[in-house]
């Protein structure tokens, strides 16, 4: 049996290294950069008011404050989109809103609120206020400087680093392949939703959750029929999966039961078992194995063991197989209202609820049927083998949202 450590080091040392694509902007959210981005253009592009005001010289209105305003006579009008033919001469402004070019000779913007139009000369903008040089005014490159690294090979391309290449007018970018994952369930007992329960019978929540938090790491996932416990229908249906995906990920049928196939059958694949058993509680017989150049995560059926090995030992190998450098679960740190206790040998990754301000408590049952618990939580909390802690201790909460 291996700690959790060892088991993600296997698996992230044997998966094969990333192959890059090009995809549309609009499809790049939450794809990692396949290689180091530079800047084509600067930003701002050209120097540009950050004001609804007038153009000035900051020179002209030196002083100016609401007793002893400043008048300056204005010579035309800059529409954002549109550049002022003439130059700001001194005694002179230029009405300018925001976003529009600043105009040669002008070093400022004053802004509209510390101005008025002399009711007597309407062509007359008197300042209210005094002005330093380039206050208002955005200047060229002051946000990203042309060449300058917009984005590191291995980074999620996320919400905000889209707008940035947006503004730098590029409509595709270079990421990491995705893998193409199937998602199976094992089990004689499962039936599909909408059928009717005959005894005996539950039905079948892992391929769904599963493939919730696949679309979360980025990966969309096939999901195939389910599958009876044989030999025959396992080989089968993990044939079919592995020929038409990248990685295969099964849930149910990898204990020792004589009715647990996964095993078995991805050998008599040819395929090979890497390793069995990590010392974890919940999903401890996880198993992974490799088969020319196709993946096999293998998860207990149980729905948290399935959900908690997914998320400990499948997201990062699917993070990385995509190119990313940091595989790790979010993190969020919070404080215990309540103890939480592991008297068992194996850590206990316990579903927690942490709240808005911080505060941790156990999300309720936490044997690794209880979906109930499952669902409440939005956190879990990696307690060491026969540890206890206390209400008030500070926590390390993984997330996955
Ligand atoms: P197994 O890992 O196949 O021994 O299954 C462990 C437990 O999880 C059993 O109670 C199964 O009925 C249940 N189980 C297995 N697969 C699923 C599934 N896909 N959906 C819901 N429960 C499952
Ligand atoms: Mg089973």
């Amino acid at each position: 049996m291996l700690e959790l450590e060892e088991a993600l080091a296997k698996i992230l040392s044997v998966l094969p290294a990333t192959e890059s694509e090009s995809v549309p902007l609009n499809q790049a959210h939450q794809r990692i950069l396949a290689e180091r981005l530079l800047a084509p253009i600067n930003i701002p592009v050209f120097d540009n008011s950050a004001m609804d005001g007038y153009a000035v010289r900051a020179a002209d209105v030196q002083g100016a404050n609401v007793e002893a305003p400043v008048g300056l006579q204005m010579r035309g009008r800059v529409p954002a989109g549109e550049n002022f033919a003439g130059e700001v001469l001194p005694g002179t402004c230029v009405r300018i809103f925001t976003g529009s070019p600043l105009p040669r000779g002008a070093d400022a913007v004053i802004m509209q609120e510390d101005t008025r139009i002399d009711p007597t000369a309407p062509e007359t903008v008197l300042c209210l206020d005094t002005i330093k040089p380039w206050e208002n005014v955005r200047l060229q490159s002051e946000d990203i400087k042309r060449g300058i690294p917009l984005g590191e090979k291995g980074e999620v391309i996320t919400a905000g680093r889209i707008g940035l290449l947006a503004a730098m007018g590029l409509n595709e970018v270079h990421v990491g392949r995705r893998p193409v994952v199937g998602l199976l369930a094992t089990g004689s007992e499962l039936v599909e939703a909408g059928q009717p329960l005959e005894p005996g019978k539950i039905y079948e929540s892992n391929r769904l959750m599963l493939a919730t938090l696949l679309e979360q790491a980025g990966v969309s996932a096939r999901i195939y029929p389910l599958v009876v416990d044989t030999m025959a229908d396992t080989q089968a249906a993990l044939q079919k999966a592995m020929d038409e995906c990248d990685v295969v990920v099964t849930s149910g049928g990898v204990s020792v039961g004589e009715m647990d196939f996964i095993k078995s059958a991805w050998e008599q694949l040819s395929g090979d078992l890497q390793f069995w058993k990590v010392a974890i509680k919940p999903g401890r017989p996880f198993v992974f194995g490799r088969c020319r150049g196709k993946y096999l995560f293998g998860l207990p059926g149980n729905p948290v063991s399935a959900f908690v090995t997914f998320l400990l030992l499948v997201r990062p190998a699917l993070m990385q197989w995509q190119g990313a450098t940091d595989v790790a679960l979010p993190v969020h740190f919070g404080i215990l209202t309540e103890p939480l206790s592991n008297p068992g040998d194996r850590r206990h990754f316990m579903r927690v609820i942490v709240d808005a301000a911080g505060k941790v408590r156990s999300a309720g049952a936490q044997a690794s049927h209880i979906l109930g618990s499952l669902a409440a939580a939005n956190g879990l909390v990696d307690v060491p083998p026969k540890t206890t802690f206390q209400t008030g201790d500070t926590v390390k909460v993984l997330r996955w949202e």
